[in-house]
């Protein structure tokens, strides 16, 4: 156990998801509340069901009937307790029920946009970058995502690995000594029971050139209640563990979430977060910032925010690629460096992830580049007489490094 440790700063007295609980949930117990079994057992999966919570739009309700074939519902009775009832632009309403949209599949929209299944040698593996794997662990999540895009993966059909399936893919990890770090993710691997995700992270753990480990989840988003001392325990003894969520607007960083994220990080489990850039959910530099900064007051470091993938029946969550540069512009220099993310786009087809961000280059010279900053004046830059960048005492190190 770890001693006591103070709140950090600024912790709100009452949980904002309190008020919603209440109206919606007023027979939950405290146990229950706090059960994230319960939540698992209670969550809301099809419209008769969200229509004793929410009053629908038309076009929500026609949502949830023409995707009913496509894509599953789910939502954890805590994120739905964060729901504004009143507005269908509700950033927590727009990420779980879907929208007539949703069921139209558009040209150029791919079943598997990132060309997973061409790098997949293990059913549980995708092997794209050199030293890295993905470990698909499960197919199930505490909310499924509209704007998920592994969806042909969480729309059910794969289900949880065999323990055949987990075998082969940490075999392949043994084979493979170029892979150093494995991400752990599916479908969300904190509904795994602990024994189940320990059977993971052990013999991860035995493998000498596995370096590290993170793990993809929603958790601390949608179901922070899961976060246990014994599951950050868990993860600790297993470390280097990282932690990578997925916090998309800062309505979602509630004091539960909070309770979450500072849980793991006192254990020594850092924690990462990736956010998707959503038209009209957060496509604003004001909401990427205020989510950055709330982000960093609960020690999350924003890492990623995503370009939307070309997932099928996405299209209208969609930005176009200069939204996010401009996000971008209108955080560098203008805010604390650890609140930019990287602008990702993961390349359709399979490409993988490149990152984007604004040119300060005006002009490039042998002798300087003219640079402008974030406020838009130039600089000269000096390049140096001397250009040879090799290191010789590299090749001691090299040979002679100890431990
Ligand atoms: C995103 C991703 C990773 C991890 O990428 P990083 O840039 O290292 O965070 C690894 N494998 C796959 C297939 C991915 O999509
Ligand atoms: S938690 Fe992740 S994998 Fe699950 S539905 Fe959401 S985006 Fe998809």
């Amino acid at each position: 156990m770890l001693p006591p440790v103070p709140p950090s700063k600024g912790a709100p007295a009452r949980p904002a998801s309190e008020a919603g609980r209440r109206s919606l949930f007023p027979d939950a117990t405290d146990a229950e509340w706090s059960d994230w079994r319960w939540h698992q057992r209670h969550a809301v999966r099809n419209l008769a069901q969200l229509e004793k919570y929410v009053l629908l739009t038309p076009d929500e309700r026609a949502g949830v009937q023409e995707t009913s074939e496509l894509f599953r519902i789910g939502i954890s009775p805590y994120y739905l307790s964060l729901i504004d009832r009143d507005h269908p632009f509700c950033p927590i309403r727009m990420q779980s029920i879907p929208v007539r949209a949703e069921a139209r599949i558009r040209p150029g929209e791919l079943a598997d946009p990132l060309g997973e299944d061409k790098t997949r040698p293990e059913e549980a593996i995708v092997h794209k970058y050199p030293d890295r794997v993905l470990f698909l662990a499960l197919d199930t999540c505490s909310v499924y995502c509209r704007h998920c895009t592994r969806r042909r993966i969480t729309k059910g059909g794969e289900a949880e690995l065999t323990k055949e399936q987990m075998r082969r893919g940490l075999e392949y990890i043994r084979r493979h000594p170029e892979v150093r770090d494995v991400l752990i993710s599916g479908g969300d691997p904190f509904l795994l029971s602990e024994e189940r995700l320990e059977e993971l992270l052990a013999p991860l753990h035995e493998i000498p050139h596995v370096e590290m480990v993170r793990i993809g989840t929603r958790v601390p988003v949608c179901l922070p209640m899961r976060v246990t001392d014994s599951l950050a325990r868990l993860l600790r003894r297993y470390a280097p563990v990282y932690v990578v969520t997925h916090f998309n607007h800062p309505k979602e960083v509630t004091p539960e979430a909070r309770e979450a994220c500072e849980r793991l990080v006192d254990h020594g489990v850092p924690v990462e977060n990736q956010a998707v850039l959503m038209r009209q959910l957060n496509s604003d530099a004001r909401i990427i910032r205020e989510l950055s900064h709330a982000l960093l007051r609960i020690r999350v470091r924003p890492y990623y925010l995503h370009q939307m993938d070309v997932a099928q029946g996405c299209e209208h969550l969609r930005t176009p690629i200069s939204k996010g540069m401009e996000i971008i512009q209108q955080l560098r220099g203008h805010t604390t460096g650890l609140a930019v993310p990287h602008l990702a786009v993961d390349l359709p087809g399979g490409g993988g992830k490149v990152t984007l961000q604004p040119d300060y280059v005006l002009e490039r010279g042998e002798h300087e580049t003219v640079f402008r900053n974030y406020k838009g004046e130039s600089y000269v830059y000096p390049e140096p007489e001397q250009t040879d960048c090799s290191c010789p005492y590299d090749s001691v190190w090299q040979t002679r490094r100890w431990g």
